[in-house]
């Protein structure tokens, strides 16, 4: 049994009765960070769980738009007009990001700051016109920032662009804490930063897949379906939890970059994906495409998705072929959920 305490910001939770079992808690990238490691000895499960976070750390003081010292602030900042040299390892996010923009017809799109503040998503919000929406939107994607793979420069086409880690952030830190866990003394690791969770295990497989419920979209505390995970990451992307009303309407946090509006909610997706960054960001894109064209899209590229669509007092659940491998057997009837 080993407790620990991180720092102010930090608390920690319970210890397991397994001598070397960690399990803590912290708060980073705005948002909450549980951390349990498994690993032959309480000293290497410890020191396993202080590299995870310090890890999560550095990519937060890397990608953070919230924070002004980062360098994704410092890009975002940057005079417009003027190419400005990346960090190799954010430029190379970014040049990643890039090609899911384009694989998903601009789903996905986080060059999309200039619209976040014309519908002030990170204030009460507000409604643009249609003349302010026309012009903002042409701050946005590409036109409005523009990256250089050549000499790995970014440079602000626009005063009002600027790039939302919102939707890649999360997903890339776990990412680079899967790094971390492989290089460590542990021998598996179930991590959760703010609803996306990282099943993981040295080896082909764990012993036992670990569990992870899938929250009502409007309920966050209601379980709906169960998914037995290991080796995998699992994201959900939905507007009910975040979202800011104005005059009667309801914006969701998540854009469709396509139309300049946010998009409206319906539900909620999940996607399991090997790669946290990928799961990520397809569970953004899968959103934004909605039940009908998302789930097709994910069936062609052979991406676990499950769709919970709220319908009058229910929800209805659509997933893809390749979702089945992960689908825990009891799941409870549509009825419980109301
Ligand atoms: P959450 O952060 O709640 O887990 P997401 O991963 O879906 O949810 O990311 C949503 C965030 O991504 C928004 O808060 C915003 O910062 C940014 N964003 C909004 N729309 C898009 C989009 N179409 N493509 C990329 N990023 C987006
Ligand atoms: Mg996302």
């Amino acid at each position: 049994m080993l407790t620990l305490f991180h720092s102010s910001l930090a608390t920690v939770l319970l210890a397991t009765a397994l001598p070397d079992t960690v399990v803590r808690e912290a708060y980073v990238m705005g948002t909450v960070l549980r951390i349990k490691v498994e690993a032959a000895s309480d000293v290497e499960a410890f020191r396993s769980a202080e590299a995870v976070l310090a890890e999560v750390e550095r990519l937060d003081g890397l990608l953070s738009t919230w924070d002004p010292a980062s360098e994704m602030s410092r890009l975002n900042r940057a005079t417009p007009g003027t190419p400005t040299a990346m960090n190799a390892e954010v430029a190379a996010l970014l040049f990643e990001v890039e090609e899911w923009t384009r694989e998903t017809g601009r789903a996905f799109d986080p060059a999309v700051g200039a619209l976040v503040d014309a519908w002030d998503l990170r204030g009460a919000g507000r409604i643009p016109g249609p003349d302010e929406l026309d012009a903002v939107s042409r701050a946005t994607g590409s036109r409005g920032m523009a990256i250089d793979r050549r000499d790995t420069t970014s440079t602000r086409q626009d005063a009002r662009a600027w790039i939302d880690t919102g939707a890649f952030g999360k997903g890339a830190a776990l990412r680079s804490a899967r790094r971390i866990l492989a290089g460590s003394g542990a021998s598996r690791a179930f991590l959760d930063l703010g609803g996306q969770a990282l099943v993981w295990s040295r080896g082909v497989s764990a012993p036992t897949p670990r569990s992870v419920w899938v929250a009502h979209p409007d309920q966050r505390s209601t379980a709906t379906i169960r998914l037995d995970l290991d080796g995998v990451s699992v994201a959900t992307s939905g507007t009910s939890e975040r979202f800011v009303d104005v005059g009667g309407r309801r914006l969701g946090h998540i854009l469709d970059p396509r139309t300049g509006f946010p998009a409206p909610a319906w539900g909620s997706v999940t996607v399991v994906h090997a790669d946290p960054m990928v799961a990520d960001v397809l569970a953004t894109a899968l959103y934004v495409m909605g039940p009908v064209e998302g789930l097709a899209w994910a069936e062609k590229r052979g991406t676990a998705a499950l769709f919970l669509l709220e319908t009058a007092g229910d929800i209805e659940p659509s997933w893809t072929t390749s979702m089945e491998a992960w689908l825990g057997p009891a799941t409870i009837p549509s009825t419980q959920w109301q």
